[in-house]
């Protein structure tokens, strides 16, 4: 069993680190949050007093931030690198842009360590069963050195090929996602509107070419699917302003591949828009009241 240090303790690092634990390894862990860093020490890890103590001395040293300029500050400035022994494999499981990441590699290469970018997706409840999808970025050899320990934290685990190329399947995927969403909305509200019940929208297109993950179990037209958080008052599921920002990197990965994505651009400004009217907290399915306000 591996010594793994772990920083970033939030709703999915909390419970990837439970499982890592459950898993037989030995944690050593850091959050600013004094309430996250309670919740793991009771749970049964050491506490470390930074995120550079928490990489010191161990076999793994994983994080799980919220956005690239915290994996920069707790990876590169005076972190996780500075403190690490030689021999520690970095891995960030962080949804962060791909410059950031491909950074991060080239900071701990020239530190002389090995690096994973290794994203998620599944949401809480897939770190909570321990049902989450891997998407690796790094060397063949870090992956399956590292393979072993996510597979603690997940089922699906899948390298996706060099330095930042987790991330960038990623926020392919959570872009798609985005524009889905938006145009399954479009397709409910002008079919109803048209006088086909939603019923009958939902058998015909589930079974036909605009079938799509969102259409089928996020179904962002009330009482069109029991199971989505639109027919459960938009409780997410996966926050509005968590896509934005997803969609975001996407834009910024559109800029530096040189790609045009105009329906990723207008699934970003539809988010965005969705966002400053006041559902950031609500689930991605509400971008249906952008195209009738009524909805829901
Ligand atoms: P979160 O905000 O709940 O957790 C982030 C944690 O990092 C917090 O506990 C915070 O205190 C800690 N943190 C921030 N700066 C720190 C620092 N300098 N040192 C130590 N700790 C620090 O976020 P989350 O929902 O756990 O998401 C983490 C990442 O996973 C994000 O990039 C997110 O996009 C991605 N993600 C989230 C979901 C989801 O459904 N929540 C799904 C897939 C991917």
């Amino acid at each position: 069993m591996a010594r793994i240090g772990f920083v970033g303790l939030g709703n999915m690092g909390g419970p990837m680190a439970r499982n890592l634990m459950k898993g037989g390894h030995a944690l050593k862990v850091f959050d600013l949050s004094e309430e996250a860093m309670n919740f793991a020490v009771q749970s049964g890890a050491e506490a470390a007093s930074s995120a550079k103590a928490a990489a010191g001395g161990v076999d793994f040293a994983i994080t799980m931030l919220p956005e690239g300029a915290h994996v920069r500050e707790v990876v590169m400035n005076d972190g996780v690198i500075a403190g690490a022994d030689p021999g520690t494999v970095l891995i960030d499981s962080s949804t962060i842009d791909v410059e950031t990441a491909q950074a991060a590699h080239a900071a701990a290469a020239a530190a002389g360590f090995e690096m994973l970018d290794a994203p998620v997706s599944g949401g809480v409840v897939g770190a909570d069963a321990g049902s989450l999808t891997f998407m690796c970025g790094g060397s063949t050899a870090t992956f399956a050195k590292v393979r072993p320990i996510l597979e603690a934290m997940g089922h699906n685990i899948v390298h996706c090929g060099g330095p930042g190329l987790g991330q960038a399947t990623k926020i392919c995927n959570n872009m798609l996602a985005g524009i889905n969403a938006l145009a399954s909305a479009e397709a409910m509200v002008m079919g109803t509107r048209l006088g086909v019940s939603k019923e009958v929208l939902y058998n015909v297109i589930s079974t036909s070419s605009g079938r799509s993950f969102y259409f089928d179990s996020s179904n962002p037209m009330p009482g069109t699917v029991a199971a989505s958080p639109a027919s459960n008052g938009f409780k997410p599921g996966f926050m509005s302003k968590l896509m934005l920002k997803d969609l975001r990197l996407s834009q910024a990965a559109a800029q530096a591949s040189g790609t045009a994505t105009p329906l990723g651009a207008t699934a970003t400004a539809a988010f965005q828009h969705l966002v400053e009217g006041g559902h950031g907290d609500d689930d991605t399915s509400s971008i249906i009241k952008l195209i009738d306000p009524k909805a829901g």
